[in-house]
């Protein structure tokens, strides 16, 4: 149909096709507004920048947002009301004592005033203790003991009694939070279950509840929400310091991908962004702008930076745009209704699918060259289209021509991004499930887990057996040890 075909028709016909029209666009619009408040899709489905519908009254949507239609109804009013335990509600309490399989003793090794070492005769007076339970792996079984530790007080010769103490960690502090996050091997639950936890949280998706219910069936331990939410704040707290290390790492890189994706936090709409190279992966939850790429690669990166077109990462000068985004469009122009814009979609996938084959086959300029010149030349004839989106693509190609073929010269370069966004892929079904984390020190936790986690997958070390060592070390504020690099 275009112009001369309206103005051909007889007017009976046109008011007929104009009706017919109208109620074709009523149906596509209702279409388009559906969501998860007025149909029955999952909210999951919901775009990222709908408010919330535990949206806090003061938050507003970012500028970027497209106007929320007229038709949603108003999210229900928050009560105000703090999530979790009130003040003053009943509380929850172990209804049989703990019952510890061994005792493991705890002595002082130097005098506290006069610093000679403790013999095994010296004068014992007392001691204090504490229950730790903690998983157990040895081959084929996994359980979870029950140890009493016991830390014995010692008197010297010089008349001064010295108690020993169980380690303490760092002290991680929240505004507004009724108890500070102190790190200290005087927890009920020790570093193994702890981080046993923190994984089935990250890595599996399992929610704080159904932790609790895991633990309660079949280990028969139970454990508050409250603990478990401690624990997984932990190890957060713990792996924060290697991040730094692989920061500078990471910027050592030759290669780096990086990617970004959104995510809600206490239903705010922030970026969970990825910069990773062949050996470290960093996770970092943030605002959008370019600042926040810029503190993870540093300025003074000098390898080759893989991402979206996306403009934070435009500033850097060594880059190479991901193909794949392009393809997506261009296949979507290919199939779409405007017979231009299919013909300038089809040509475009012809040579982008073609240098990427021709380039992984390691062909030389004589067939590389005519290639680039007639993807340039379908961009050039289309930068003017008539068709918004077919003007728009070939200017972005244009525009960004260097960034796109990077890869033709530097065989090295991946032509997509699809590393960063595989890596990526887990978090987007955890915010999913989750809908995102709940605080400032929750989104660091999550990053900072997620940081160690897939570096040391990258470097063939065993994840949660490293996390345990370094949250074991940190209760005792002992410097932690980095993730050692592949030979
Ligand atoms: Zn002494």
């Amino acid at each position: 149909m275009d112009r001369g075909f309206f103005e051909a028709l007889s007017p009976d016909a046109r008011v007929e096709l104009l009706c017919r029209l109208h109620a074709l666009a009523i149906e596509q619009a209702e279409k388009l507004a559906r969501d998860s408040t007025n149909s029955s899709r999952p909210p999951s489905s919901d775009g990222p920048f709908a408010p919330a519908s535990g949206t806090s009254a003061g938050a507003e949507p970012p500028s970027t947002a497209p106007s929320a239609s007229p038709l949603a109804p108003e999210p229900p009013a928050r009560s105000g009301r703090k999530p979790g335990k009130q003040r003053g509600s009943k509380g929850i309490w172990r209804c049989e004592p703990l019952q510890a399989e061994r005792d493991e003793n705890h002595y002082p090794t130097l005098c506290a005033a006069c610093g000679t070492p403790f013999e095994m005769w010296d004068r014992q007076s007392g001691h204090s203790a504490h229950f730790v339970l903690d998983l157990e792996r040895t081959a084929g079984v996994i359980r979870i003991a029950c140890v009493r530790h016991r830390y014995h007080a010692l008197e010297c010769a010089c008349g001064v009694q010295t108690a020993a103490r169980p380690g303490v960690g760092v002290l991680s502090t929240v505004p507004g939070r009724s108890r500070d996050l102190l790190l200290s091997e005087a927890c009920l639950v020790g570093p193994a279950l702890a981080t046993f936890i923190a994984a089935l949280s990250v890595r599996y998706h399992v929610s704080r509840a159904k932790i609790r219910e895991f633990l309660a069936v079949w280990f028969g331990v139970p454990l508050s929400v409250g603990t478990l939410d401690r624990c997984i704040r932990e190890v957060g707290v713990a792996c924060e310091p290697v991040v730094e290390d692989l920061l500078g790492d990471l910027r050592q890189a030759g290669v780096i991908h990086a990617d970004e994706t959104p995510w809600k936090q206490h239903g705010r709409l922030r970026w969970l962004w990825v910069a990773l190279s062949s050996s470290t992966a960093i996770f970092h939850i943030g605002s959008r702008q370019g600042d926040e790429i810029r503190d993870l690669i540093g300025d003074a990166f000098l390898g080759w930076l893989v991402s979206d077109g996306y403009g934070a990462y435009r500033k850097f000068k060594k880059r190479q745009r991901c193909l794949a985004h392009l393809i997506r469009k261009g296949v979507a122009l290919a199939g779409g209704l405007n017979p231009r814009g299919a013909h300038f979609g089809t040509w475009l996938l012809r040579e982008m699918r073609g240098l990427i084959h021709e380039v992984a086959e390691g062909t030389g300029a004589r067939i590389l060259n005519p290639m680039l010149a007639r993807l340039k030349r379908a961009c050039k004839l289309h930068r003017d289209d008539d068709a918004e989106k077919v003007r728009a693509l070939a200017r972005e190609i244009l525009n960004d021509w260097t960034a796109i073929t990077a890869f033709v010269t530097n065989p090295d370069l991946p032509a997509t991004n699809n590393e960063a966004e595989r890596a990526l892929r887990d978090a987007v079904i955890a915010r999913r499930i989750s809908n995102g984390t709940r605080s400032e020190e929750g989104s660091a936790a999550y990053a900072a887990t997620l940081s160690v986690f897939e570096t040391c997958r990258r470097r063939g070390i065993e994840p949660w057996q490293y996390i345990t060592n370094l949250l074991a070390r940190a209760r005792k504020s002992l410097p932690h040890i980095s993730i050692p690099l592949p030979a």
